[in-house]
């Protein structure tokens, strides 16, 4: 099975499906449509059913029941994009066999060293094949590797009709990165009970708790004068700009929280004397919480509003996801398989909440409830992103071990 990931996973880094906010389509970028054409290709070629892709780039498959039983119908997911934080244009991925537990030399010409001591997980990937970057680019096995690892689990159930499963159904999606998602996915259509995404990072993470998110943009008028004679007049957008940040409690920011606190987090901060935007979002996972941040930024808008002027301070306050516990508690038994599957493969499985959404937030509350289950990937979204292929072989099989789990307790 190793052999089969990695040509998989390699063929599919080398296409460049980074997203694009700025884009109005969806996928938002053409190199997305490349791999997902790929994608359905492969999908028919291993023997797949229902094969089809819709305009907006969804691409689903299904893997037809083979058990007499009544097994209700699963998804797994996963998205072809790869994030905006660094490019991933010409990955050049490179294999490490028996990794030896020291320094990786990813570029030697420009020195790009992954070394144990900046990265002290590595210490856990003695003696597996590694892939790692060439230094210059992501990796994209966020989330590539979802990709892979429900290819070939499918292709390993085909292959395996001994094993029984129910119907089981794929999509392989666009624009994760940039929260869009699932906003076109035709959840009807895909008809699961319920889903997981192949999204998560090291061996064993098992997730089924997000944030709730909201965004906030406020927009800061001022008045601009020659200094020299503003006396009473000038108004300075900046320094209002500056007066409401520092009326948020100062502790609640993403670098001073962990676990279950929530935060504010300014993400931009753009202006002059005469205009200045703020860019915020807003993240809990408790729901009363949430709403009482949101109330809070309102009233310190509408403060700021009472003392200059109820024109000068614009606020668009956005929700953009739920934390999807609260769809998945009332079907928790569906997170309880992927811990059995776990448990069953030796993984030790690792639940925390996910400080950040992913695309079964919005799917849990489309109707679809999603946990997120491990890609055996680390250090996403940069140059230093690497993949364990063992660990890769165990999420290919934790997926076979889902489907077989269901059918068995039907
Ligand atoms: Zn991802």
């Amino acid at each position: 099975m190793k052999n089969e990931l990695i040509k998989r996973f390699t063929s599919y880094v080398k296409v460049d499906t980074q997203s694009d906010e700025s884009s109005e389509t969806c996928p938002s970028t053409e190199g997305q449509w490349t791999l997902l054409r790929m994608l359905v290709d492969e999908l028919k070629s291993i023997g797949m059913e229902e094969v089809t892709i819709d305009e907006n780039g969804y691409c689903m498959a299904t893997l037809p029941s083979n058990t007499e039983k009544d097994v209700p119908t699963i998804g797994f997911l996963a998205h072809v994009d790869t994030a905006t934080d660094f490019t991933g244009k010409g990955v050049n991925p490179q294999i490490h066999e028996n990794y030896d537990g020291g320094e990786i030399v990813l570029n030697d010409a420009l020195k790009v060293i992954m070394s144990p001591n900046a990265f002290p997980n590595l210490s856990e990937y003695k003696g597996h094949t590694l892939i790692t970057t060439d230094g210059t680019t992501l990796l994209g096995a966020d989330n590539k590797a979802g990709v892979t690892e429900i290819m070939t689990a499918m292709a390993y159930l085909i292959q395996h009709p001994e094993i029984k499963h129910g119907k089981v159904r794929v999509a392989f999606t666009p624009d994760e990165e940039i929260g869009r998602g699932p906003h076109k996915f035709d959840v009807a259509a895909f008809n699961a009970k319920f889903a997981y995404t192949v999204d998560g990072g090291p061996l064993g993470e098992l997730e089924y708790e997000s944030f709730n998110a909201a965004g906030a943009k406020i927009t800061i008028k001022g008045t601009n004068i020659h200094p020299g004679s503003a006396k009473n007049k000038m108004v300075n957008s900046a320094k209002i700009a500056m007066e409401l940040n520092s009326r948020l409690p100062l502790f609640e920011a993403p670098e001073h929280t962990e676990g279950y606190e929530g935060f504010y987090h300014l993400i931009s901060f753009n202006g002059d004397v005469e205009e200045t935007k703020l860019s915020y979002i807003i993240r809990d996972f408790d729901r009363e919480n949430f709403n009482a941040r949101k109330a809070n930024m309102t009233k310190i808008v509408q403060e700021l509003q009472e003392k200059y002027g109820e024109d000068s301070i614009l606020l668009e306050l956005k929700d953009q996801y739920y934390n999807m516990r609260e769809k998945i508690e009332p079907v928790k038994e569906i997170v309880d398989i992927a811990h059995q599957a776990m448990e069953n493969l030796d993984i030790t499985p690792i639940i925390k909440p996910i400080r950040g959404g992913t695309d079964g937030s919005q799917l849990s509350y489309m109707g679809l409830p999603t946990p997120n289950i491990f890609t055996g990937g680390e250090n996403f979204h940069g140059k230093y992103e690497f993949i364990s292929v063992d660990n890769m072989v165990k999420a290919t099989q934790t997926v076979v071990e889902i489907a077989k789990l269901f059918e068995e307790r039907a």
